[in-house]
């Protein structure tokens, strides 16, 4: 049985670069977003982590082959019909239940069958022994819930939401484009409600009796080697301190990935600066600043943000 490990939170909030440094882990094999694999790598044919088009990628080529008899045989249009069936933030409640209608929990295992193939194949074919999907969506989340036949664990980044709001604002190219497309942006208003929602949903999701840890980016970044350690035992996974040698001071060495979709970082090889972005400290306007602190007070304080947080 596959065991993943699900990055999730809202984006923005330090997944990619949990997931590379998780990927640098002996017998972790890191995937990226296979939320989008479907329409960005098998119908698209965009970049993987290795810089290779998809289709080009063996790794990749060997995973399609091992889950699907090719990737080819995958039927794009359904797993997109099904998505919009189960996986929207509105349906988490639905998906909370402790028993789904019949009709919902077919649709439901199906989609989600889609994905623990592609984990089982991963697993497989890289033969580690966790594999890591940071594909965020809580949602999804709750939608694996209920796949059979795969040993999931979820990982709850958490970011505080001025950071997260600030970040939404600001213009991202998409490299595996070739820059002709840039990342989605979002007003501080909108992303403090979708910091709420999202957040909240892997709380629900650790009340259902999932296994989920959760971590601060903050933190993750103030000391990356005490969080991996944290995270491998959380995983089942046995490392040595030889196996984070990669993870120097204020910096983390960094292989060749097949990380199939995500943010930028995921192309990163060679030396990775490990510096917390703060810049909205300074940057985030004071009337956005009050705004997302007021929608997000309560669960910014659960998580030990302070309110106040004076320029430094
Ligand atoms: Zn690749």
């Amino acid at each position: 049985m596959a065991r993943v490990l699900f990055l999730g939170g809202l984006g923005r909030s330090g997944t990619t670069l949990v997931e590379r440094l998780l990927g640098e882990l002996p017998s972790v094999c890191a995937l990226g977003e296979i939320v989008h694999l479907w329409q960005r790598d098998v119908r698209d044919n965009e970049r993987c982590g290795c810089g290779a088009r998809f289709a080009a990628c063996t790794f990749w080529k060997r995973v399609g082959e091992l889950a699907f008899h090719g990737w080819a045989n995958v039927d794009v249009e359904r797993v997109h019909a099904l998505r919009d069936a189960v996986e929207r933030t509105r349906f988490i409640p639905r998906l909370a239940a402790d028993r789904l209608p019949r009709e919902l929990l077919l649709q439901v295992r199906e989609y989600a069958g889609f994905y623990t193939r592609v984990y089982t194949a991963a697993a497989e074919v890289s033969g580690a022994q966790v594999v890591v999907d940071s594909s965020k969506h809580s949602a999804l989340a709750h939608v694996l819930r209920w796949a059979g036949g795969i040993d999931l664990r979820v990982v709850h980044v958490v970011r505080d939401a001025r950071g997260v709001a600030y970040s939404w604002t600001k213009t991202v190219a998409r490299p595996e484009t070739d820059g002709s497309d840039e990342m989605t942006r979002y007003s501080p208003g909108r992303s403090a409600l979708l910091w709420n929602a999202h957040n909240a949903a892997f709380g629900l999701l650790a009340r259902r009796g999932v296994p989920v840890r959760r971590i601060r980016y903050e933190q993750f970044l103030a000391d990356p080697r005490g969080a991996l350690t944290s995270l491998a035992d959380f995983a089942e996974l046995p490392i040595s301190e030889a196996d984070l040698a990669f993870v120097g001071d204020g910096h983390a060495d960094l292989g060749v990935g097949h990380s199939a979709a995500g943010n930028p970082m995921r192309f990163t090889v060679g030396r990775l600066p490990l510096r917390r972005d703060d810049a909205w400290v300074r940057a985030l306007p004071d009337k956005q600043r009050r705004l997302v602190g007021t929608v997000c007070g309560p669960m910014l304080r659960a998580y030990g943000y302070p309110l106040n947080v004076k320029e430094a």
